[in-house]
């Protein structure tokens, strides 16, 4: 897929992702379109995966460590053909739906790991990574943790152990979008770069804008060149991007649209297209 078709592809996942938490009347729209990219680049372009075998044991590894922002995850399985038939309506977050606010590995075909209390990806990916190498398998794992989750210490457990064992295989994304559930970061925590810390944990360590595709996979083409070593791809990102009204408002951290902001999020993703 080319980078204009990507481009359109990301659009078209927004509009998904905005289009389930306007529905289900709740949710988390702005880390969901943070990340729209990376995931478009990850699903569209890179990962090694076959939908009709969504259990198949050579696939590339995803996990959302972010997990609230899974309605772009939704709609990425969903165009990517997981669903069959694809889904209309995804009930997002209500009671029985296939499709929870945080996603889980027993009910939703094609989510790898149940995700939503924050921390975990980057240790249970590498976990994943072990496994692999242990089993002779060549897939990568790739993981998107937020900035604001940085903040748990089984974060830096897992950092160290996949430096320490040498998980050249497992690719962790951080979406530096400088927000968290209620504080920017720097309210929260101080000015910090998580970019020197995984460096400084032994990672090897990209820092890109989050928002230009073919920085994205060049980043991971590169990553797939070094060897011996876990890699970081620092992502700078807007919070909301591709919504005017909800870019950098933080009050989209969790939130739905009104029937006319709904309609005005659709005309400025393309919904005319
Ligand atoms: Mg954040």
């Amino acid at each position: 897929m080319d980078t204009v078709m990507l481009q359109k592809t990301a659009q078209t996942l927004r509009r998904e992702a905005v289009r389930m938490v306007y529905e289900g009347k709740d949710g988390h729209p702005g880390p969901a379109l943070s990340i729209a990219d990376i995931v478009t680049v990850l699903f569209f372009q890179e990962m090694r995966l076959d939908p009709a075998r969504p259990d198949w044991e050579d696939r590339d590894r995803f996990i959302i460590s972010k997990g609230h922002a899974c309605p772009i995850y939704y709609a990425a399985l969903n165009e990517r053909g997981y669903f069959q038939p694809k889904v209309e309506h995804f009930a997002l977050r209500q009671l029985g739906s296939t499709f929870q606010g945080h996603p889980s590995m027993h009910s939703t075909v094609g989510v790898d790991m149940t995700s939503g209390s924050l921390g975990n990806g980057i240790a249970i990916a590498s976990g994943m990574a072990l496994a692999g190498r242990a089993q002779g398998k060549d897939y990568y794992v790739y993981c998107i943790c937020g900035d604001g989750e940085l903040q748990e210490g089984v974060c830096w457990e897992g950092a160290n152990v996949a430096a320490g064992r040498q998980l050249d295989h497992l690719i962790t994304f951080v979406d530096r979008n400088g927000w968290q559930s209620y504080k920017s970061i720097d309210e929260t925590v101080g000015r910090n770069n998580p970019a020197d810390r995984f460096r400084a944990f032994g990672w090897d360590v990209y820092e890109i804008d989050g928002h230009d595709m073919e920085a994205i996979h060049a980043a991971v083409e590169a990553a797939k060149t070094v060897k011996g070593k876990p890699h970081c791809i620092v992502c700078d990102c807007v919070k909301g991007k591709g919504v005017s009204f909800m870019e950098g408002d933080n009050a989209w951290h969790k939130g739905v649209p009104t029937d006319e902001q709904y309609a005005t999020a659709m005309k400025e993703l393309g919904g005319d297209d």
